[in-house]
């Protein structure tokens, strides 16, 4: 196809993953599509399961096949501070269930911080930073680590000051910064320094234009700018993206800074590509794998909905049989 056509595809697939992140916030869709059970096609695809057990099984048949894990318990905006401690109790069973299984060399998990009360009214930042304490010392004692995953914008700078904090104590600790911000190239270079692993991804929230590029092409530029920034940083940078073209220019600008295998690594999510994920793991590479299980998974499955029109066609089917 030549590139106008490609490029009205692009901007036809912005308005249609613009128009569904919007559409999803409506409470009735949300009660039809929740109704499905999560072993249908579409919600099996991208989703673990709903328990821990479900999860330590999956990432026990990634790890023998060479992969690593970070695990996420989904789950997302908490709105009393019992359901935040709810969401670190959670990790910390996860924590326990990966330790007996003896899964912690290749395993660690990812956090969203509006799951464990950042968005509470009056003290939400101090129990949030209270709760992922608690669970980076859980990840340090069972021997991982923990990655504090981005959300929308209006997060951005709560979560990174809730990263230098926790920093202090944990300096493993990963960050997340999302390509299509217009300020992630400087947070790039923030947060490029020695021992602090940084997650690049294009970024998954409906975000307005005067904060976030909007069109593929340019988030795509702004991917590549803040990976040169990590990949001649001193830090550890996690490549998150399922992207062919991102891939290779990862790799191009990894020979570029004499990096070698396993001081970067590639990042998936649960679900998709997994050739590739294993075609890169083949090569000698660090893969890891996000996988996402419990029982709030509404949010997440829209957002793997958005991302690829296809998916929704398939979305459609289930959600008419209700298999
Ligand atoms: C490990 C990991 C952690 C992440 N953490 C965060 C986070 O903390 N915050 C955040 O905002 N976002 C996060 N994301 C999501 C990310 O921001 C993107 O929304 C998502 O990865 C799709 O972007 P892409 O780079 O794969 O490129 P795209 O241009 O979206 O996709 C490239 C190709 O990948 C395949 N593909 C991509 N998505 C799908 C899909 N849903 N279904 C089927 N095929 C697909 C298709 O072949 C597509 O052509 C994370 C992603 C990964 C991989």
């Amino acid at each position: 196809m030549d590139t106008v056509g490609n490029g009205w595809l692009e901007e036809e697939h912005g308005v249609l993953r613009r128009i569904l992140l919007g559409v999803s916030r409506s409470s009735q869709i949300k009660k039809a599509v929740s109704s499905l059970p999560v072993s249908s096609g579409i919600v099996a695809r991208f989703v673990a399961g709903e328990t821990a057990p479900e999860a330590v099984l999956a990432t026990e048949k990634l790890v023998s096949n060479g992969l690593n894990v970070t695990l996420d318990h989904l789950g997302e905006n908490v709105t009393d501070r019992a359901a935040a401690s709810a969401t670190a109790n959670a990790y910390l069973d996860l924590l326990r269930k990966l330790s007996a299984a003896g899964l912690t060399k290749h395993a660690e998990v990812s956090v969203k911080l509006s799951a464990v009360g950042q968005a509470l009214p009056g003290d939400g930042e101090k129990i949030a930073l209270e709760n992922a304490r608690t669970i980076c010392l859980a990840a340090r004692n069972a021997g991982t680590t923990v990655t504090l995953d981005m959300e929308d914008h209006t997060t951005t700078d709560s979560t990174l000051g809730i990263l230098r904090e926790l920093r202090q104590d944990f300096p493993e600790t990963g960050a997340v910064l999302q390509a299509y911000l217009r300020r992630t190239e400087s947070d790039c270079r923030d947060l490029a320094y020695a021992g602090s692993r940084v997650r690049l991804c294009k970024g998954a929230y409906k975000e307005p234009e005067s904060v976030a590029f909007q069109e593929k092409r340019q988030v795509d530029k702004g991917y590549v700018r803040a990976m040169k920034v990590l990949m001649n940083g001193d830090g550890y940078p996690m490549i998150a993206s399922h992207d062919p073209r991102l891939i290779s220019i990862a790799g191009a600008l990894a020979d570029r800074a004499n990096r070698k295998p396993g001081s970067y690594e590639y990042q998936m999510l649960f679900g998709i590509r997994p050739e590739e994920q294993l075609r890169l793991a083949g090569l000698g590479h660090t893969v890891r794998i996000y996988i996402p299980y419990g029982e709030d998974w509404y949010g997440y499955l829209v957002r793997r909905l958005a991302e690829r029109p296809a998916n929704l066609q398939f979305f459609a089917r289930s959600l008419i049989s209700k298999k």
